[in-house]
Protein backbone atom coordinates (compact mmCIF):
# COMPACT_ATOMS: atom_id res chain seq x y z
CA UNK A 1 0.00 0.00 0.00
CA UNK A 2 1.28 3.74 -0.95
CA UNK A 3 2.03 6.32 1.44
CA UNK A 4 -1.64 7.42 1.41
CA UNK A 5 -2.69 4.54 2.93
CA UNK A 6 -5.48 4.79 5.20
CA UNK A 7 -4.85 1.98 7.65
CA UNK A 8 -1.84 3.91 10.16
CA UNK A 9 -3.85 2.71 12.58
CA UNK A 10 -5.02 -0.64 11.57
CA UNK A 11 -3.08 -2.77 12.78
CA UNK A 12 -5.20 -1.86 16.57
CA UNK A 13 -8.09 -1.62 15.02
CA UNK A 14 -7.89 -5.23 13.34
CA UNK A 15 -7.27 -6.47 16.83
CA UNK A 16 -10.15 -4.81 18.48
CA UNK A 17 -12.07 -5.93 16.41
CA UNK A 18 -10.93 -9.17 16.26
CA UNK A 19 -10.90 -9.28 19.79
CA UNK A 20 -15.06 -8.57 20.23
CA UNK A 21 -16.26 -9.39 16.91
CA UNK A 22 -17.05 -12.71 15.10
CA UNK A 23 -16.42 -12.31 11.76
CA UNK A 24 -18.45 -14.14 9.34
CA UNK A 25 -17.01 -16.31 6.98
CA UNK A 26 -17.59 -15.47 3.59
CA UNK A 27 -20.23 -17.42 1.16
CA UNK A 28 -18.33 -19.89 -0.22
CA UNK A 29 -19.23 -18.88 -3.72
CA UNK A 30 -18.06 -15.48 -3.21
CA UNK A 31 -14.81 -16.78 -2.48
CA UNK A 32 -14.55 -18.52 -5.97
CA UNK A 33 -15.45 -15.62 -7.68
CA UNK A 34 -13.16 -13.89 -6.39
CA UNK A 35 -10.58 -16.14 -6.88
CA UNK A 36 -11.35 -16.74 -10.18
CA UNK A 37 -11.51 -12.66 -11.44
CA UNK A 38 -8.05 -12.18 -8.91
CA UNK A 39 -6.41 -15.23 -10.74
CA UNK A 40 -4.75 -13.98 -13.83
CA UNK A 41 -4.70 -17.24 -15.22
CA UNK A 42 -8.19 -17.32 -15.18
CA UNK A 43 -10.62 -16.66 -18.35
CA UNK A 44 -13.77 -14.96 -18.14
CA UNK A 45 -15.42 -19.01 -18.85
CA UNK A 46 -13.88 -19.52 -15.62
CA UNK A 47 -16.14 -16.90 -14.08
CA UNK A 48 -19.27 -17.49 -16.42
CA UNK A 49 -19.03 -21.37 -15.32
CA UNK A 50 -19.35 -20.78 -11.34
CA UNK A 51 -22.01 -18.35 -11.97
CA UNK A 52 -24.10 -20.57 -14.45
CA UNK A 53 -23.57 -23.82 -11.88
CA UNK A 54 -25.96 -21.60 -9.59
CA UNK A 55 -29.38 -21.61 -11.67
CA UNK A 56 -30.72 -18.77 -9.48
CA UNK A 57 -28.11 -16.53 -9.28
CA UNK A 58 -27.94 -16.43 -13.00
CA UNK A 59 -31.16 -15.88 -13.32
CA UNK A 60 -30.78 -13.04 -11.31
CA UNK A 61 -27.05 -11.62 -13.19
CA UNK A 62 -29.67 -11.69 -16.33
CA UNK A 63 -31.85 -10.05 -15.08
CA UNK A 64 -30.25 -7.16 -13.52
CA UNK A 65 -28.00 -7.25 -16.95
CA UNK A 66 -31.54 -6.73 -18.38
CA UNK A 67 -32.56 -4.02 -16.19
CA UNK A 68 -33.08 -0.66 -17.02
CA UNK A 69 -30.45 -0.25 -15.31
CA UNK A 70 -27.57 -0.62 -17.56
CA UNK A 71 -30.15 0.14 -20.49
CA UNK A 72 -27.92 -2.69 -23.10
CA UNK A 73 -29.48 -2.34 -26.39
CA UNK A 74 -30.75 -6.32 -26.96
CA UNK A 75 -31.98 -8.36 -24.55
CA UNK A 76 -28.71 -10.86 -22.78
CA UNK A 77 -29.70 -14.45 -22.39
CA UNK A 78 -26.65 -16.05 -20.90
CA UNK A 79 -23.87 -15.40 -18.53
CA UNK A 80 -21.39 -15.20 -21.48
CA UNK A 81 -22.72 -12.75 -22.99
CA UNK A 82 -23.33 -10.48 -20.01
CA UNK A 83 -19.81 -10.84 -19.74
CA UNK A 84 -18.89 -10.04 -22.59
CA UNK A 85 -21.11 -6.86 -22.97
CA UNK A 86 -20.89 -5.69 -19.36
CA UNK A 87 -17.38 -7.48 -18.39
CA UNK A 88 -15.98 -8.61 -15.91
CA UNK A 89 -15.65 -6.59 -13.34
CA UNK A 90 -19.18 -5.56 -13.13
CA UNK A 91 -20.42 -8.96 -13.74
CA UNK A 92 -18.67 -9.59 -10.80
CA UNK A 93 -19.63 -7.18 -8.60
CA UNK A 94 -23.31 -7.87 -9.50
CA UNK A 95 -22.55 -11.59 -8.36
CA UNK A 96 -20.49 -10.78 -5.36
CA UNK A 97 -23.81 -8.23 -4.68
CA UNK A 98 -25.99 -11.31 -4.70
CA UNK A 99 -24.16 -13.68 -3.11
CA UNK A 100 -23.60 -11.77 -0.38
CA UNK A 101 -26.83 -9.98 0.14
CA UNK A 102 -28.62 -13.76 -0.43
CA UNK A 103 -26.45 -15.16 2.48
CA UNK A 104 -26.52 -12.92 5.16
CA UNK A 105 -30.37 -13.09 5.86
CA UNK A 106 -32.32 -14.50 8.76
CA UNK A 107 -35.42 -14.03 9.91
CA UNK A 108 -36.68 -10.90 10.87
CA UNK A 109 -36.07 -10.54 14.67
CA UNK A 110 -37.85 -8.05 17.37
CA UNK A 111 -35.31 -5.19 16.75
CA UNK A 112 -33.30 -6.36 13.53
CA UNK A 113 -35.14 -6.97 10.30
CA UNK A 114 -32.43 -8.58 7.77
CA UNK A 115 -35.00 -7.54 4.77
CA UNK A 116 -35.28 -4.09 5.71
CA UNK A 117 -31.33 -3.91 6.30
CA UNK A 118 -30.61 -5.32 2.82
CA UNK A 119 -34.07 -3.35 1.15
CA UNK A 120 -31.96 -0.29 2.41
CA UNK A 121 -28.54 -1.12 1.23
CA UNK A 122 -30.05 -2.61 -2.34
CA UNK A 123 -31.49 1.11 -2.49
CA UNK A 124 -28.11 3.14 -1.77
CA UNK A 125 -26.43 0.72 -4.37
CA UNK A 126 -29.00 2.05 -6.67
CA UNK A 127 -28.48 5.63 -5.53
CA UNK A 128 -24.84 5.75 -5.68
CA UNK A 129 -25.29 4.04 -9.14
CA UNK A 130 -27.95 7.06 -10.36
CA UNK A 131 -25.26 9.52 -8.66
CA UNK A 132 -22.21 8.34 -10.77
CA UNK A 133 -24.88 8.81 -14.20
CA UNK A 134 -25.66 11.94 -13.11
CA UNK A 135 -21.98 13.58 -12.51
CA UNK A 136 -21.69 11.18 -15.70
CA UNK A 137 -18.69 9.44 -14.25
CA UNK A 138 -18.14 5.72 -14.34
CA UNK A 139 -17.44 3.41 -11.32
CA UNK A 140 -18.28 -0.09 -11.49
CA UNK A 141 -17.19 -0.60 -8.08
CA UNK A 142 -19.74 1.63 -6.91
CA UNK A 143 -23.03 -0.74 -6.80
CA UNK A 144 -21.26 -3.12 -4.46
CA UNK A 145 -19.50 -0.78 -2.23
CA UNK A 146 -22.77 0.81 -1.39
CA UNK A 147 -24.13 -2.35 -0.92
CA UNK A 148 -21.86 -3.22 1.29
CA UNK A 149 -21.33 -0.09 3.02
CA UNK A 150 -23.40 -1.26 5.96
CA UNK A 151 -22.11 -4.48 6.30
CA UNK A 152 -20.47 -3.73 9.77
CA UNK A 153 -23.73 -3.16 11.62
CA UNK A 154 -25.31 -5.97 10.04
CA UNK A 155 -22.16 -7.81 11.89
CA UNK A 156 -22.21 -6.03 15.01
CA UNK A 157 -25.96 -7.26 15.24
CA UNK A 158 -25.15 -10.99 13.94
CA UNK A 159 -21.72 -10.79 17.22
CA UNK A 160 -23.46 -8.60 19.78
CA UNK A 161 -27.52 -9.00 19.17
CA UNK A 162 -29.46 -6.76 21.44
CA UNK A 163 -26.69 -4.95 22.86
CA UNK A 164 -25.39 -3.46 19.35
CA UNK A 165 -29.49 -2.76 19.33
CA UNK A 166 -29.41 -1.00 21.66
CA UNK A 167 -26.15 1.08 20.22
CA UNK A 168 -28.79 1.85 17.61
CA UNK A 169 -31.25 3.28 19.51
CA UNK A 170 -29.04 5.61 21.66
CA UNK A 171 -27.62 6.93 19.22
CA UNK A 172 -30.82 7.77 17.50
CA UNK A 173 -32.39 8.72 20.82
CA UNK A 174 -29.35 10.94 21.13
CA UNK A 175 -29.44 12.44 17.18
CA UNK A 176 -25.63 11.82 16.93
CA UNK A 177 -24.25 9.92 13.92
CA UNK A 178 -23.98 5.96 14.68
CA UNK A 179 -19.98 5.82 13.88
CA UNK A 180 -19.75 8.53 17.49
CA UNK A 181 -21.28 6.20 19.52
CA UNK A 182 -19.41 3.45 18.10
CA UNK A 183 -16.60 4.75 18.74
CA UNK A 184 -17.34 5.51 22.60
CA UNK A 185 -18.86 2.25 22.95
CA UNK A 186 -16.19 0.12 21.08
CA UNK A 187 -13.00 2.25 19.78
CA UNK A 188 -14.06 1.30 16.69
CA UNK A 189 -16.76 2.47 14.39
CA UNK A 190 -18.72 0.08 11.74
CA UNK A 191 -16.70 2.01 8.68
CA UNK A 192 -13.80 0.12 10.09
CA UNK A 193 -15.44 -3.01 10.53
CA UNK A 194 -17.06 -3.72 7.59
CA UNK A 195 -13.63 -2.63 5.73
CA UNK A 196 -11.70 -5.35 8.04
CA UNK A 197 -14.59 -8.04 7.25
CA UNK A 198 -14.59 -7.85 3.90
CA UNK A 199 -10.29 -7.33 3.53
CA UNK A 200 -10.69 -10.90 5.39
CA UNK A 201 -12.62 -12.07 2.66
CA UNK A 202 -10.35 -11.12 -0.12
CA UNK A 203 -12.32 -7.95 -1.50
CA UNK A 204 -9.83 -5.72 -2.99
CA UNK A 205 -8.86 -2.50 -1.69
CA UNK A 206 -11.02 -0.22 -3.89
CA UNK A 207 -13.77 -1.42 -2.73
CA UNK A 208 -12.88 -1.87 1.24
CA UNK A 209 -11.34 1.60 1.35
CA UNK A 210 -14.17 4.05 -0.25
CA UNK A 211 -16.82 1.89 2.48
CA UNK A 212 -14.47 2.69 5.29
CA UNK A 213 -15.00 6.48 4.94
CA UNK A 214 -18.83 6.55 3.81
CA UNK A 215 -19.70 8.62 6.74
CA UNK A 216 -16.62 10.98 6.48
CA UNK A 217 -15.47 11.38 3.22
CA UNK A 218 -13.39 14.36 3.66
CA UNK A 219 -11.22 12.30 5.30
CA UNK A 220 -10.47 9.42 2.82
CA UNK A 221 -7.36 9.56 0.86
CA UNK A 222 -7.89 11.56 -2.37
CA UNK A 223 -7.99 8.18 -4.36
CA UNK A 224 -11.16 7.20 -2.73
CA UNK A 225 -12.39 10.25 -1.90
CA UNK A 226 -14.88 10.91 -4.39
CA UNK A 227 -16.47 7.26 -4.10
CA UNK A 228 -16.37 8.34 -0.29
CA UNK A 229 -18.71 11.50 -1.36
CA UNK A 230 -20.87 8.84 -3.45
CA UNK A 231 -21.55 6.45 -0.71
CA UNK A 232 -22.15 9.46 1.37
CA UNK A 233 -24.92 10.79 -0.36
CA UNK A 234 -26.15 7.56 -1.41
CA UNK A 235 -26.61 6.81 1.94
CA UNK A 236 -28.27 9.93 2.47
CA UNK A 237 -30.55 8.89 -0.48
CA UNK A 238 -31.91 5.92 0.92
CA UNK A 239 -32.32 7.36 4.25
CA UNK A 240 -34.94 8.90 2.52
CA UNK A 241 -36.92 6.04 1.27
CA UNK A 242 -36.54 4.49 4.95
CA UNK A 243 -39.00 4.76 7.85
CA UNK A 244 -35.92 6.74 10.02
CA UNK A 245 -36.25 9.77 7.49
CA UNK A 246 -36.59 13.17 9.23
CA UNK A 247 -36.83 16.43 7.86
CA UNK A 248 -33.51 16.74 8.51
CA UNK A 249 -32.25 14.12 6.15
CA UNK A 250 -33.45 15.61 2.73
CA UNK A 251 -31.96 18.81 3.79
CA UNK A 252 -28.42 17.49 4.54
CA UNK A 253 -28.55 14.97 1.47
CA UNK A 254 -29.16 18.60 -0.55
CA UNK A 255 -26.56 20.29 1.37
CA UNK A 256 -24.00 17.06 0.52
CA UNK A 257 -24.80 17.07 -2.83
CA UNK A 258 -24.05 20.90 -3.61
CA UNK A 259 -21.09 20.58 -1.42
CA UNK A 260 -19.79 17.42 -2.66
CA UNK A 261 -20.95 17.80 -6.23
CA UNK A 262 -22.25 21.46 -7.09
CA UNK A 263 -25.61 19.71 -7.81
CA UNK A 264 -27.99 22.30 -7.47
CA UNK A 265 -31.28 21.37 -5.33
CA UNK A 266 -33.81 20.88 -8.07
CA UNK A 267 -31.50 18.03 -9.53
CA UNK A 268 -30.95 16.57 -6.42
CA UNK A 269 -34.93 16.67 -6.09
CA UNK A 270 -35.01 14.50 -9.37
CA UNK A 271 -32.55 12.72 -8.46
CA UNK A 272 -34.61 11.73 -5.20
CA UNK A 273 -37.67 10.40 -7.32
CA UNK A 274 -35.29 8.25 -9.52
CA UNK A 275 -34.02 6.32 -7.15
CA UNK A 276 -37.28 5.41 -5.88
CA UNK A 277 -38.15 4.28 -9.36
CA UNK A 278 -35.28 2.33 -10.62
CA UNK A 279 -35.06 0.59 -6.99
CA UNK A 280 -38.03 -1.04 -7.41
CA UNK A 281 -36.86 -3.23 -10.14
CA UNK A 282 -33.34 -3.81 -8.13
CA UNK A 283 -34.91 -4.43 -5.34
CA UNK A 284 -37.40 -7.57 -6.78
CA UNK A 285 -34.61 -9.45 -8.31
CA UNK A 286 -32.94 -9.30 -5.00
CA UNK A 287 -36.25 -10.70 -3.88
CA UNK A 288 -36.55 -7.89 -1.34
CA UNK A 289 -40.07 -6.45 -1.62
CA UNK A 290 -40.11 -2.93 -2.22
CA UNK A 291 -43.20 -2.36 -0.54
CA UNK A 292 -44.34 1.30 -1.08
CA UNK A 293 -41.51 3.05 -2.37
CA UNK A 294 -43.09 6.18 -2.84
CA UNK A 295 -41.05 8.89 -5.24
CA UNK A 296 -40.02 11.55 -2.83
CA UNK A 297 -41.78 14.58 -4.82
CA UNK A 298 -44.99 12.42 -4.44
CA UNK A 299 -44.01 12.19 -0.58
CA UNK A 300 -43.85 16.28 -0.39
CA UNK A 301 -47.47 16.30 -2.56
CA UNK A 302 -48.98 14.06 -0.51
CA UNK A 303 -47.97 16.23 2.37
CA UNK A 304 -48.64 19.44 0.92
CA UNK A 305 -51.73 17.93 0.08
CA UNK A 306 -52.81 16.35 3.68
CA UNK A 307 -51.42 20.45 4.59
CA UNK A 308 -54.00 21.48 2.28
CA UNK A 309 -56.48 19.69 3.98
CA UNK A 310 -55.47 21.20 7.29
CA UNK A 311 -55.39 24.87 5.38
CA UNK A 312 -58.80 24.31 4.33
CA UNK A 313 -60.27 23.67 7.57
CA UNK A 314 -58.24 26.21 8.69
CA UNK A 315 -59.62 28.88 5.72
CA UNK A 316 -63.23 27.08 6.84
CA UNK A 317 -62.65 27.99 10.62
CA UNK A 318 -61.95 31.51 9.49
CA UNK A 319 -64.93 31.53 7.24
CA UNK A 320 -66.79 29.99 10.39
CA UNK A 321 -65.72 32.59 12.58
CA UNK A 322 -65.98 35.56 10.02
CA UNK A 323 -69.84 34.15 9.69
CA UNK A 324 -70.19 33.86 13.65
CA UNK A 325 -68.79 37.34 13.69
CA UNK A 326 -70.74 38.98 11.28
CA UNK A 327 -73.63 37.23 12.98
CA UNK A 328 -72.87 38.61 15.89
CA UNK A 329 -72.67 42.11 14.24
CA UNK A 330 -76.02 41.43 12.75
CA UNK A 331 -77.91 40.63 16.13
CA UNK A 332 -76.22 43.63 17.58
CA UNK A 333 -77.32 45.65 14.66
CA UNK A 334 -80.65 44.01 15.27
CA UNK A 335 -79.76 44.65 19.07
CA UNK A 336 -79.44 48.62 18.14
CA UNK A 337 -82.81 48.93 15.84
CA UNK A 338 -84.82 46.69 18.85
CA UNK A 339 -82.68 49.13 21.25
CA UNK A 340 -83.63 52.43 19.03
CA UNK A 341 -87.54 51.33 18.41
CA UNK A 342 -87.64 50.67 22.51
CA UNK A 343 -86.09 54.12 22.34
CA UNK A 344 -88.45 55.11 20.02
CA UNK A 345 -91.39 54.03 22.01
CA UNK A 346 -90.07 55.30 25.00
CA UNK A 347 -89.18 58.88 24.02
CA UNK A 348 -90.84 58.91 20.41
CA UNK A 349 -94.94 60.05 19.98
CA UNK A 350 -96.16 56.77 17.33
CA UNK A 351 -98.62 59.56 15.41
CA UNK A 352 -96.05 62.32 14.29
CA UNK A 353 -92.89 60.72 15.70
CA UNK A 354 -91.79 63.70 17.24
CA UNK A 355 -90.77 63.45 21.01
CA UNK A 356 -92.85 62.70 23.16
CA UNK A 357 -94.45 64.60 26.21
CA UNK A 358 -91.79 62.89 28.88
CA UNK A 359 -89.19 63.23 26.66
CA UNK A 360 -89.78 66.89 26.80
CA UNK A 361 -89.97 66.94 30.59
CA UNK A 362 -86.24 65.35 30.34
CA UNK A 363 -84.66 67.62 27.91
CA UNK A 364 -85.97 70.73 29.29
CA UNK A 365 -84.46 69.45 32.93
CA UNK A 366 -81.25 69.01 31.21
CA UNK A 367 -81.55 72.49 29.44
CA UNK A 368 -82.28 74.32 31.85
CA UNK A 369 -79.36 73.17 34.26
CA UNK A 370 -77.48 73.61 31.26
CA UNK A 371 -78.45 77.28 30.41
CA UNK A 372 -77.74 77.99 34.46
CA UNK A 373 -74.33 76.67 34.58
CA UNK A 374 -73.27 78.39 31.33
CA UNK A 375 -75.46 80.80 31.82
CA UNK A 376 -77.08 80.87 28.18
CA UNK A 377 -80.59 81.95 26.91
CA UNK A 378 -83.47 79.55 26.80
CA UNK A 379 -86.90 79.55 25.04
CA UNK A 380 -89.78 77.45 25.08
CA UNK A 381 -93.00 77.46 23.31
CA UNK A 382 -96.27 75.82 23.52
CA UNK A 383 -98.81 76.13 21.14
CA UNK A 384 -102.04 74.75 20.11
CA UNK A 385 -104.07 73.64 16.96
CA UNK A 386 -106.94 76.00 16.79
CA UNK A 387 -110.83 74.32 16.43
CA UNK A 388 -109.31 71.35 16.12
CA UNK A 389 -112.58 69.49 17.18
CA UNK A 390 -113.63 71.01 13.88
CA UNK A 391 -111.65 69.22 11.36
CA UNK A 392 -112.00 65.96 13.32
CA UNK A 393 -115.94 66.09 12.82
CA UNK A 394 -115.91 68.06 9.68
CA UNK A 395 -113.46 65.28 8.05
CA UNK A 396 -113.29 62.23 10.49
CA UNK A 397 -110.72 61.61 12.89
CA UNK A 398 -108.17 59.95 10.13
CA UNK A 399 -108.29 63.43 8.25
CA UNK A 400 -107.38 65.37 11.88
CA UNK A 401 -104.42 62.42 12.39
CA UNK A 402 -103.45 63.57 8.62
CA UNK A 403 -102.69 67.32 9.66
CA UNK A 404 -101.28 66.44 12.88
CA UNK A 405 -98.84 64.07 10.81
CA UNK A 406 -98.43 66.82 8.18
CA UNK A 407 -97.90 69.64 10.54
CA UNK A 408 -95.59 67.53 12.55
CA UNK A 409 -93.72 67.66 8.77
CA UNK A 410 -93.84 70.81 8.95
CA UNK A 411 -92.77 72.02 12.48
CA UNK A 412 -89.58 69.71 12.02
CA UNK A 413 -88.61 71.35 8.41
CA UNK A 414 -88.92 74.68 10.41
CA UNK A 415 -86.39 73.42 13.34
CA UNK A 416 -82.68 74.33 13.72
CA UNK A 417 -80.90 70.67 14.83
CA UNK A 418 -80.60 72.10 18.19
CA UNK A 419 -84.30 72.72 19.21
CA UNK A 420 -86.48 69.98 20.35
CA UNK A 421 -89.72 69.55 19.36
CA UNK A 422 -92.19 67.26 20.96
CA UNK A 423 -96.15 65.89 20.58
CA UNK A 424 -96.85 67.46 24.52
CA UNK A 425 -100.60 66.35 24.23
CA UNK A 426 -103.33 65.71 21.63
CA UNK A 427 -103.30 68.48 19.89
CA UNK A 428 -100.70 70.32 21.67
CA UNK A 429 -97.06 71.00 20.79
CA UNK A 430 -93.71 72.13 22.71
CA UNK A 431 -90.61 73.06 22.08
CA UNK A 432 -87.55 73.89 23.38
CA UNK A 433 -84.77 76.56 21.90
CA UNK A 434 -81.50 76.06 23.33
CA UNK A 435 -79.30 79.74 23.80
CA UNK A 436 -82.20 81.19 21.72
CA UNK A 437 -82.95 84.69 23.04
CA UNK A 438 -86.53 86.71 22.85
CA UNK A 439 -86.24 87.86 19.82
CA UNK A 440 -85.02 84.65 18.14
CA UNK A 441 -87.70 82.75 20.22
CA UNK A 442 -90.44 85.57 18.41
CA UNK A 443 -88.62 85.01 15.14
CA UNK A 444 -89.36 81.17 14.72
CA UNK A 445 -92.63 80.96 16.35
CA UNK A 446 -93.74 83.43 13.84
CA UNK A 447 -91.77 81.15 11.12
CA UNK A 448 -94.13 78.17 12.90
CA UNK A 449 -97.35 79.76 13.12
CA UNK A 450 -97.04 80.81 9.38
CA UNK A 451 -96.24 77.67 7.90
CA UNK A 452 -98.74 75.68 10.08
CA UNK A 453 -101.12 78.09 8.66
CA UNK A 454 -100.24 77.96 4.87
CA UNK A 455 -99.64 74.10 5.35
CA UNK A 456 -102.84 72.64 3.37
CA UNK A 457 -103.59 68.93 4.07
CA UNK A 458 -105.99 67.19 1.10
CA UNK A 459 -108.30 64.39 2.30
CA UNK A 460 -110.59 63.33 -0.19
CA UNK A 461 -110.47 66.57 -2.73
CA UNK A 462 -110.97 69.01 0.14
CA UNK A 463 -108.39 71.42 1.60
CA UNK A 464 -107.80 71.57 5.24
CA UNK A 465 -106.08 74.26 6.90
CA UNK A 466 -105.50 75.08 10.49
CA UNK A 467 -104.00 77.82 12.09
CA UNK A 468 -101.92 77.26 16.02
CA UNK A 469 -102.43 79.73 18.92
CA UNK A 470 -98.41 80.21 21.08
CA UNK A 471 -97.24 80.77 23.92
CA UNK A 472 -93.55 81.51 24.47
CA UNK A 473 -91.74 81.63 27.70
CA UNK A 474 -87.72 83.09 28.09
CA UNK A 475 -85.19 82.33 30.33
CA UNK A 476 -82.36 84.72 30.61
CA UNK A 477 -78.84 84.62 30.99
CA UNK A 478 -78.32 84.06 34.75
CA UNK A 479 -82.01 84.07 35.37
CA UNK A 480 -83.19 81.29 37.87
CA UNK A 481 -86.65 79.37 36.78
CA UNK A 482 -88.20 76.02 37.91
CA UNK A 483 -89.10 74.16 34.38
CA UNK A 484 -92.69 74.31 36.08
CA UNK A 485 -92.08 78.21 35.86
CA UNK A 486 -91.54 78.00 32.14
CA UNK A 487 -93.77 75.91 31.39
CA UNK A 488 -96.72 77.51 33.35
CA UNK A 489 -95.10 80.44 31.61
CA UNK A 490 -95.72 79.41 28.46
CA UNK A 491 -99.07 77.67 29.12
CA UNK A 492 -100.38 80.95 30.35
CA UNK A 493 -99.48 83.11 27.19
CA UNK A 494 -101.44 80.04 24.96
CA UNK A 495 -104.21 80.71 26.87
CA UNK A 496 -103.99 84.41 26.39
CA UNK A 497 -103.52 83.87 22.51
CA UNK A 498 -106.21 81.60 22.31
CA UNK A 499 -108.58 84.33 24.02
CA UNK A 500 -107.23 87.07 22.18
CA UNK A 501 -108.24 85.51 18.86
CA UNK A 502 -106.01 82.41 17.79
CA UNK A 503 -102.91 82.06 15.13
CA UNK A 504 -101.09 83.90 17.25
CA UNK A 505 -98.16 84.02 20.04
CA UNK A 506 -98.03 85.54 23.10
CA UNK A 507 -94.91 85.73 25.41
CA UNK A 508 -95.13 86.46 28.91
CA UNK A 509 -92.79 87.33 30.97
CA UNK A 510 -91.61 84.37 33.68
CA UNK A 511 -93.10 84.31 37.17
CA UNK A 512 -93.05 82.58 39.72
CA UNK A 513 -95.88 80.36 40.35
CA UNK A 514 -97.05 81.59 43.70
CA UNK A 515 -97.46 85.15 41.90
CA UNK A 516 -99.14 83.67 39.07
CA UNK A 517 -100.99 81.67 41.60
CA UNK A 518 -102.34 85.63 42.36
CA UNK A 519 -102.85 86.53 39.55
CA UNK A 520 -104.96 84.06 38.49
P1 LIG B 1 -109.13 75.33 20.53
O1 LIG B 1 -107.93 74.51 20.93
O2 LIG B 1 -108.79 76.24 19.41
O3 LIG B 1 -109.77 75.97 21.68
O4 LIG B 1 -110.20 74.40 19.90
P2 LIG B 1 -110.10 72.86 19.81
O5 LIG B 1 -111.14 72.33 18.94
O6 LIG B 1 -108.72 72.46 19.35
O7 LIG B 1 -110.39 72.47 21.24
P3 LIG B 1 -109.90 71.24 22.16
O8 LIG B 1 -108.51 71.45 22.62
O9 LIG B 1 -110.96 71.17 23.22
O10 LIG B 1 -110.03 69.98 21.28
C1 LIG B 1 -108.89 69.25 20.91
C2 LIG B 1 -109.33 68.18 20.00
O11 LIG B 1 -108.24 67.61 19.33
C3 LIG B 1 -110.03 67.08 20.73
C4 LIG B 1 -109.59 65.85 20.08
O12 LIG B 1 -110.59 65.15 19.42
C5 LIG B 1 -108.62 66.30 19.06
N1 LIG B 1 -107.50 65.49 19.12
C6 LIG B 1 -106.57 65.34 20.13
N2 LIG B 1 -105.63 64.40 19.79
C7 LIG B 1 -105.97 63.97 18.54
C8 LIG B 1 -105.37 63.02 17.66
O13 LIG B 1 -104.36 62.37 17.96
N3 LIG B 1 -105.97 62.82 16.45
C9 LIG B 1 -107.05 63.51 16.09
N4 LIG B 1 -107.55 63.29 14.90
N5 LIG B 1 -107.62 64.39 16.89
C10 LIG B 1 -107.10 64.63 18.10
MG1 LIG C 1 -107.03 73.10 20.12
MG1 LIG D 1 -106.35 71.44 23.04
Amino acid sequence: MGKDSVVDNSYDIRKLIHDQVNLPSPPAIAVRILKTVQDEESSLQDLEKIIAADPALTGKMLRIANSAFYSLPCEVTNVGRALSILGTNVIKNIALSFVIAGNLRGEPELYFNFDYFWKRSVTAAVAAELVMALLREKDEDIFVIALLMDIGVLTMYLTKGQEYVDTLRESRDAGRQLIFTEQKKYRFDHQQLGTVLLESWGIPSTITEPLRYHHEPLKAPEKYRRAAMTLHVANLLSVVYSDTLTARDVKLLEEKMEEYFNIPIDRTRELLDDVAQKSVDILKIFELDPGEMKPYSLMLQEANDELGKLNLSYEQLVLELKQSKEKAERFAGELQKANSHLEQLAFRDGLTHLYNHRYFQETLDREILRAGSEALDLSILIFDIDYFKKVNDTYGHPAGDLVLINLAETFLRALRPTDIIARYGGEEFAVILPETNLAGMKVFAERLRRSAAALETVVQEQLIQVTISCGGAHLRPGESFSKQDLIDTADRGLYRSKHSGRNRLTILPVEPLSRDQQVA
